[in-house]
């Protein structure tokens, strides 16, 4: 169901008239991790005043160490929710388990599956089930194959509306966090009729790469993109600050996403 030949048409996902995966440029902005109410509305309102159209925030974190923040959970959906609501944006947050998919589908547009979640077959047959549409990041050491397949389970249940997301993956290299597999982009559009979205973010680790990852993306025929992007990312609650963007480049980010559309 995932693949081309089956369906030659691009899927085009309409969410409160937002469309991924056809001509517009979705961009999808905020922190790693809701914190407060106050963070995130402030974050909401920058999102909204640079030209994004979805909210991205963690609830739910899934930390590779035990001891570390792992979210506010349901109350973090609830201050996202209102702070999309009020700004005018869609939100995205991450699902990490079976159980938590309605309490995340009732207050989220879109839910993420994130890299270390990509074969979590149960989490996927229940996210088929619904009809709410959902952003599957791949996993840090999957092919190509193994992607499609994974989004496959959640179509194979009935839900249509999935969308792939390249956030990096494991390599030798140890300058950036992940590899961004920049082929990932074009490779997944000629194999799937799926919108493809990047995530620069967690492909670099690095917010100085973010800004050219974003461009490079684009022009490699990205869909959409999600983005980091934090007021104080020194004190943000997870590590990924040093990848957030602060608020003036994310806004300069978009603008120059502009420039660069009317060329592609
Ligand atoms: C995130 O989006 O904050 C996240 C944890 O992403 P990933 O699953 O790609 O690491
Ligand atoms: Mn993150």
């Amino acid at each position: 169901l995932a693949s081309r030949d089956f369906h030659p048409a691009d899927t085009v996902i309409k969410i409160k008239g937002v469309e991924i995966g056809g001509e517009q440029l979705v961009v999808m902005g905020g922190p790693c991790a809701v914190e407060s109410p106050e963070q995130i509305d402030e974050i909401a309102r920058l999102v909204k005043a640079a030209g994004g159209q979805v909210l991205r925030g963690g609830a739910f974190k899934p930390r590779t160490g035990p001891y570390s923040f792992q979210g506010v959970g349901v109350e973090g959906l609830i201050m996202m929710a209102e702070a999309g609501k009020k700004h005018g944006l869609l939100t995205i947050t991450e699902v990490m388990t079976p159980e938590y998919v309605d309490v995340c589908a009732e207050y989220a547009d879109i839910l993420q599956v994130g890299t270390r979640n990509m074969q979590n077959f149960d989490l996927l047959r229940k996210l088929g089930t619904i009809q709410t549409p959902v952003l599957l990041k791949r996993g840090f050491s999957a092919t190509y194959d193994e992607f499609l397949n994974a989004a496959e389970y959640i179509l194979a249940g009935g839900n249509p509306n999935v969308m792939l997301c390249e956030r990096g993956i494991r390599t030798f290299e140890t300058y950036t966090r992940n590899t961004l597999d920049l082929s990932a982009i074009p490779v997944l559009k000629q194999l799937s009729h799926l919108p493809v979205i990047s995530d620069p973010s967690h492909g670099t680790g690095r917010r100085e790469l973010v800004v050219p990852m974003t461009k490079a993306s684009v022009a490699a025929g990205a869909d959409g993109l999600i983005i980091e992007m934090h007021t104080d990312p020194d004190n943000s609650m997870t590590g990924d600050g040093v990848q957030s963007l602060f608020p003036d480049q994310f806004a300069h980010l978009l603008q120059d996403l502009e420039k660069l559309a009317p060329l592609l």
